[in-house]
């Protein structure tokens, strides 16, 4: 009777595959739509807060996907679904599009995108970036590129041209995630970083020893080597007290601001108050 049990449960796995498949399927069609048609694909704006005066520093652009019959899908979700279709360039576009409309509508502001290592490793993206903020005339200086750890894809030295062009602009760079990827500071040092940006998985737990002197040990190292800090995921004050005793430059999570609509951005640059407060 094994046999037929065994035959039965291949028959299961198997529908239930087949609905992954489908499911998956569909969901890249979706995909593919929404890129095409563009406003489905929408981007937020993260408020980063200097802990010098409490005022906001820059925002973080992040982008969401607004599903026509499943509602809001998240990046976590749709980015690496892109990455894995080719679409990445598209999305990516599709962000960077909104990002020089908002910095030319809020000339004080500047802004952090999130860029994918195959969007850096693709020949001709450094000009194409660098072509978009001079169509909008945009200071190269207002942009900051944010790029998670990962293993470095280089063999034709792609990537190390793009980021070299785009630093020779003025564009600057960023180490999400810090302390989860591979090799943190020997990433840094590749691409010439001028920030890190501290991951939430070591701001979640501060009130933990250990936590605590992984942080410490990361600032002290970023530090000496002339970094800016950003600790990302603050979601309490005692975290915040904590960052701001260890010597954080800035702040961002919830406790301070979730990511707004453009334009909740414009209601918040454009208000008489700008500083932290807590909601
Ligand atoms: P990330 O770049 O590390 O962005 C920070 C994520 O943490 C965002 O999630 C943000 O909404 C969330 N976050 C901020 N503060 C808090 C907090 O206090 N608590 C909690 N629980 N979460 C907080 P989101 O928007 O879902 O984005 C997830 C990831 O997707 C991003 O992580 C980034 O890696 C990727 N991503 C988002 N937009 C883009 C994009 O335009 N291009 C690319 N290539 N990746 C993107
Ligand atoms: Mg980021
Ligand atoms: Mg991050
Ligand atoms: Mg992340």
């Amino acid at each position: 009777h094994s046999k037929a049990a065994g035959r039965n449960t291949y028959a299961i796995f198997g529908s239930h595959m087949d609905e992954l498949l489908q499911k998956r399927r569909r969901l890249e069609d979706d995909l593919r739509e929404a890129v095409a048609s563009g406003i489905q694909i929408q981007t937020f704006y993260q408020p980063v807060f200097s802990l010098d005066d409490g005022k906001v520093a820059s925002f973080e652009a992040l982008a969401r996907w607004m599903h026509p019959r499943q509602g809001f899908i998240s990046p976590e979700i749709f980015i690496p679904l892109a990455e894995e279709m080719g679409l990445i360039h598209e999305v990516g576009t599709l962000v960077l599009r909104d990002v020089c409309k908002l910095l030319f509508e809020l000339p004080a502001i500047r802004v952090a995108i999130n860029v994918s290592v195959l969007e850096l490793s693709s020949p001709g993206y450094a000009l194409r970036v660098i072509g978009t903020l001079a169509a909008s005339h945009i200071d190269p200086n207002r942009l900051e590129i944010e790029l998670t750890e990962s293993l470095p894809v280089d063999k034709d030295g792609h990537f190390i041209n793009n980021v070299a062009s785009l630093r020779a602009a003025g564009v600057s760079f960023a180490i999400d995630d810090f302390g989860t990827g591979y090799a943190s500071f020997s990433r840094v040092q590749t691409i010439d970083a001028d920030r890190i940006k501290i991951d939430k998985s070591f701001v979640d737990d501060m009130d933990k020893a250990d936590n605590k002197a992984i942080v410490m040990a990361i600032i002290s190292m970023a530090r000496a080597k002339g970094l800016k800090i950003t600790a990302e995921g603050v979601e309490t004050e005692a975290q915040r007290a904590a960052l701001q005793k260890l010597g954080c430059d800035d702040l961002q999570g919830f406790l301070l601001s979730r990511p707004l609509s453009e334009a909740a951005v414009h209601l918040l640059v454009k208000g008489p108050e700008r500083r932290a407060v807590a909601v």
